[in-house]
């Protein structure tokens, strides 16, 4: 294996041991803590575990955590009225709703409905707009992840080729404005590009955003680039167990990539951790508008 293992749980306890101490002073100074409420609708198992080890880590960090699990049934006027009153709730810094929702609820209306200086997963459409045109905002916690590790890694970005693999709303999109953002020269492909290996050949920086376990190969990836692995797929294993792969087939591409993200252990860790990020920068908003 000649690539360098980034390893995203290191680098997310860094982050988290930030916020922990930011957390700490903002106690001292007004007498209360960020908080950040996870609203979860279902039973959805994956979805579960992520509310779960979100509140988990909230309170980790000494920020108050407030879940909220409705039922699948919820309708989304209930729901609309949920998040009006953690809007007007001033011990309530981010709010956060677990997706998917149920069929019957648009998501898009539910997360306009979301404050956008509460909106710490950056999906309001004002935060996508500031993104896409380089205003601050609060910028989706996958793709604010990526970048973090890949200014650490290998510093000015300025000038590098970056194919993202993926356009969705929540990782794609976002994660080329960011790497717009620091000058790359950026090619955004999908399922409907041509020749994808070739163009993920030219990358000097790969993110892999699509759901597909372990589709990007060894051979697509140019000798000594940085492969960032968003994916995150349950496949079967040993012993009639599951185990989780990514969208790149990381023992192949570790022997050429210069640096590389594993799963889990890459990409997912950061996640959780920029979500604190926001909220902690959600709260420092908070006490500056008021
Ligand atoms: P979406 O399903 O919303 O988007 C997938 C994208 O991949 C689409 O743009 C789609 O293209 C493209 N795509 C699908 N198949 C192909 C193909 N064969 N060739 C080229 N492009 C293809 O997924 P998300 O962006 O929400 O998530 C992507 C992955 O990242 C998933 O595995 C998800 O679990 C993971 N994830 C991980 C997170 C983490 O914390 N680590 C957080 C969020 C997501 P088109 O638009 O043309 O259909």
């Amino acid at each position: 294996m000649a690539a360098k293992i980034i390893d995203g749980r290191v680098f997310a306890a860094g982050i988290l041991a930030e916020v922990t101490a930011e957390v700490s002073a903002i106690r001292a100074a007004r007498g209360r803590v960020p908080g950040l409420a996870v609203v979860l609708v279902g039973e959805d198992p994956a979805s579960q575990v992520y509310v779960r080890n979100k509140a988990r880590t909230t309170k980790e960090s000494g920020m108050e955590s407030f879940e909220y699990r409705l039922d699948v049934g919820t309708s989304e006027a209930a729901l609309l009225s949920l998040i009006a009153e953690l809007n007007d709730d001033p011990r309530v810094d981010g709010i956060l709703v677990q997706l998917p929702l149920p069929k019957h609820i648009d998501s898009a209306r539910v997360l306009d409905a979301i404050s956008p200086d509460k909106d710490v997963d950056g999906f309001h459409v004002l935060n996508a707009g500031r993104l896409a045109t380089g205003l601050p905002g609060l910028v989706p916690c996958t793709p604010l992840g990526c970048l973090l590790m890949l200014k650490h890694e290998l510093g000015d970005l300025s000038g590098l080729r970056a194919v993202v693999l993926g356009r969705s709303n929540i990782v794609g999109k976002p994660m080329a404005a960011l790497l717009l953002a620091e000058s790359c020269t950026v090619t955004i492909a999908h399922s409907r590009t041509r020749d994808l290996e070739a163009v993920c050949r030219e990358a000097d920086i790969l993110v892999a955003a699509v759901g597909r376990p372990e589709m990007v190969r060894g051979s697509w990836v140019k000798p000594g680039a940085t492969v960032i692995d968003v994916g995150i797929n349950r496949v079967p294993g040993d012993a009639g167990k599951t185990k989780l792969v990514g969208d790149v087939a990381f023992a192949e591409a570790a022997d050429v990539a210069g640096r590389i993200t594993p799963v889990p252990g890459g990409v997912g860790p950061m996640t959780i951790a920029c979500l604190l990020r926001n909220t902690l920068a959600a709260a420092k908003l908070a006490k500056i508008k008021a």
